[in-house]
């Protein structure tokens, strides 16, 4: 049989490259795209040698041409960490609506399925707890982390505007934080940032009193959902991310434990907008997709941290 191509943006990305490799596994051919505005070729090296991995450097904003058949268009394109959509807000604004514009465009082309890797903080600073996907969110549309966040709402709008017009097949992934190999040790998201501060004996940086909470899911588990529901058929927003809900001082305690620093913590500013919790309710991930994380907190970080050891 014919194998199913599957053009993936933000492909080289820490998510995006984790499922390359697993689209691989299951016998698609990948076209995976990237402008490494915040990657780099390291993430995907290992999948070049592979005959049906084929990659293309190219910035989505601008038109996307692919020749052939393609099956499913999934848009993973996208500055991610805060403290990347801080540096570069038009990029951000660019690529979750002139970049979902034309991967949009590119799965109504080639009649394929598009899935989009949207995320919780289209729910901003919630007000309900934890998160359905129901739930309008509560989000400053003129504050720090409105470019990313409007983007994202304005990516999902899109993707709904191109169903109901056009017919087309559309998935949406709300992601929640995740983390595991392959992160930018310095992309100053708070695992990673609290790995790199503690391998390298230094004080972890807690922003306001740490008692903000965040999810955190383990990459597996993430990519294990993203590939149920991209081989799903529905065609509304579902959550992805592991329920466990931490404060970040939690987070912290359990980073210095992991790894056997005689760690110290300093207490930094709270960043403009920083949500004060955040808890996917995966109700309708378990019911559609029958998939909910294993990877246990102190497990993830385990392999985050001896990966980070080695490859950092
Ligand atoms: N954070 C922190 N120290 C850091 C980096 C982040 O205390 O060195 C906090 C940040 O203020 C936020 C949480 O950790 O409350 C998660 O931040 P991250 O940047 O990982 O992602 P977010 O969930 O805010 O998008």
């Amino acid at each position: 049989m014919k194998k199913k191509t599957v053009v993936i943006t933000g492909g080289a990305g820490f998510i995006g490259s984790h499922l390359c490799g697993r689209l691989l596994k299951e016998g698609f051919k990948v076209i995976c795209m990237d402008n490494f505005i915040t990657s780099g070729s390291g993430n995907i090296n290992g999948l070049l040698k592979d005959k049906n991995f084929v990659f293309v450097k190219h910035n989505v904003t601008k038109y996307i041409k692919v020749g052939g058949k393609v099956d499913f268009v999934l848009h993973l394109a996208s500055l991610a960490s805060p403290e990347d959509y801080l540096r570069y807000p038009i990029q951000t604004l660019k690529v979750g609506s002139l970049g979902t514009h034309n991967a949009l465009g590119l799965a109504k082309e080639k009649k394929a399925v598009f899935l989009l890797a949207s995320t919780s903080e289209v729910y901003g600073d919630p007000h309900v707890h934890p998160q359905p996907e129901t739930y309008w969110g509560h989000v400053n549309c003129v504050g720090v982390r409105g470019c990313y966040d409007e983007s994202k709402r304005f990516a999902e709008a899109l993707a709904f505007a191109y169903h109901r017009v056009h017919g087309i097949e559309i998935r949406i992934a709300r992601i929640f934080n995740t983390y595991g190999p392959r992160m930018r040790l310095n992309d100053g998201r708070v695992v990673p940032n609290f790995i790199n501060q503690a391998l390298h004996n230094k004080p972890l940086t807690v922003y306001g009193k740490g008692l903000q909470t965040r999810s955190f899911c383990y990459i597996d588990d993430l990519v294990e959902g993203l590939f149920r529901l991209m081989k799903s058929k529905a065609n509304e927003p579902v959550n992805l991310g592991n329920p466990g809900e931490f404060t970040i001082k939690e987070l912290a305690d359990l980073v210095v434990k992991l790894t056997g620093i005689k760690g110290t913590v300093i207490y930094k500013p709270l960043p403009q907008d920083d949500p004060r919790q955040r808890q996917p309710d995966i109700t309708r991930a378990k019911k559609i997709l029958k998939w909910q994380p294993k990877v246990k907190l102190a497990d993830g970080l385990q392999k985050t941290i001896d990966w980070f050891k080695v490859s950092a």
